[in-house]
């Protein structure tokens, strides 16, 4: 079945009792037992597991192929879950441009949980492979990556994953399955923050590991997530199962306003730099073009004027939201520097955009009087 399909369908079967056609929420935090304690409905409390849970469980499973699925109350609590899940003493292998957060893991928490890590630029699949050490546990990929667009060979990444014995990680969030597939491409583990495009409409927080097996990694991955309670909420699971069904309507809108948006800045003579892997100009274009069934939503460009030219921008908008997060109907309009705070190395005179589902013409129209 094609995706547009699955994603109508995925999690919803019908309940038993009253065979209602859009999915229930089951908001009860726990659930009668037998006399043994034994479960009576397969669900004992809250955190471990609910039927609204599992029904996102599922579907997100379908979508990106995997095995099975565990769904977090975000997507930075489901990346935490994967690096505390790794034995004591573990290397891990990050890229440059990796989501600010995941960096700041790196960074001050690895060496405190006894770990290591090395960052690197993954789009040159030789220093990834130089990267790999004996207790090398986990490559973590993002692609495209936030804020620069950069593409990263998946296959060759995951190949060199096997190689080193370790297991690979792409953080998906920008693509969506809609666009890119990764479980299909060798890796073994895809994140999502599914705040952003999967939850769809900027009202719900929550993030999904995917699991082409359910090895030992999901396994340890589901008792920290019982342990620590950084499951996602019933109400939330909801919310986000709601928002697959569009994903892929949406999706194609989101790419092709981008898309739009990326060839009008890209000749726009204020426009320094465009970063949109769409644009055949740039470095991981053709990557891309093999790995990615569209470009998606995300760009970022960058001002000749400089970050104080840049900053004003974002005043000027009138579509364009200045807001930081991403995926939902809105466009909007970031000064990512400022928002990535002082440790930041994003470059200053560059805006990200989350172009949205608006008419591309009007996004156009926006941004021309803004830069003007
Ligand atoms: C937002 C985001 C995250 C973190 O997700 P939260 O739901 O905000 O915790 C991780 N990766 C990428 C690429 C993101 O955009």
């Amino acid at each position: 079945m094609k995706i547009e399909t699955l994603a109508v369908h995925a999690g919803g079967e019908r309940d038993p009792v009253s065979h209602s056609v859009a999915p229930p929420l089951h908001l009860s935090t726990n659930y009668e037992l037998g006399a043994g304690s034994e479960m009576l409905g397969g669900y004992i409390y809250v955190r471990y597991s609910n039927p609204t849970q599992e029904r996102l469980e599922s579907a997100l499973a379908l979508l990106e192929g995997g095995e099975t699925a565990a769904v977090f109350g975000s997507g930075v609590a489901a990346g935490a879950a994967v690096l505390q899940a790794l034995p004591a003493g573990s290397h891990v292998i990050f890229p440059d441009d990796v989501y600010y957060q995941f960096y700041m893991m790196a960074s001050e928490y690895l060496p405190r949980w006894g770990m290591e890590s090395t960052i690197v630029d993954m789009s040159d699949l030789e220093r990834v492979r130089a990267a790999v050490r004996p207790n090398t546990r986990l490559i973590w990929a993002e692609t495209p990556s936030n804020p620069l667009l950069k593409i990263v060979d998946l296959a060759g990444v995951a190949a060199v994953a096997r190689e080193a014995g370790a297991s690979a990680l792409v953080d998906n969030t920008f693509a969506t399955p809609v666009l890119q597939r990764p479980l299909e491409l060798d890796f073994d583990v895809v994140l999502h923050s599914t705040t952003k495009y999967m939850g769809g409409h900027g009202d719900v927080q929550g993030g999904a590991l995917v699991f082409a097996r359910r090895g030992p990694l999901f396994e340890a991955v589901r008792r920290i997530r019982d342990v620590q309670g950084s499951v996602a909420s019933p109400f939330n699971s909801w919310l986000v199962l709601r928002g697959l069904r569009s994903l892929p309507c949406r999706m194609d809108r989101h790419t092709s306003n981008a898309g739009a948006v990326a060839t009008y800045l890209a000749s726009h003579p204020a426009v320094e730099a465009v970063h949109y892997p769409g644009l055949s100009s740039h470095p991981g274009h053709e990557v891309a073009k093999r790995q990615m069934k569209g470009f998606g939503g995300m760009l970022s460009f960058r001002l000749k004027a400089g970050a104080d030219a840049a900053i004003a921008v974002t005043t000027r908008t009138k579509l364009f939201v200045n807001a930081t997060s991403l995926g939902g109907p809105e466009s909007l309009i970031e000064h990512r520097s400022s928002s990535e705070g002082p440790h930041s190395t994003t470059p200053k005179n560059l805006l990200r955009l989350s172009v949205g589902l608006e008419n591309a013409e009007d996004l156009i129209e926006d941004l021309g009087q803004a830069l003007a």
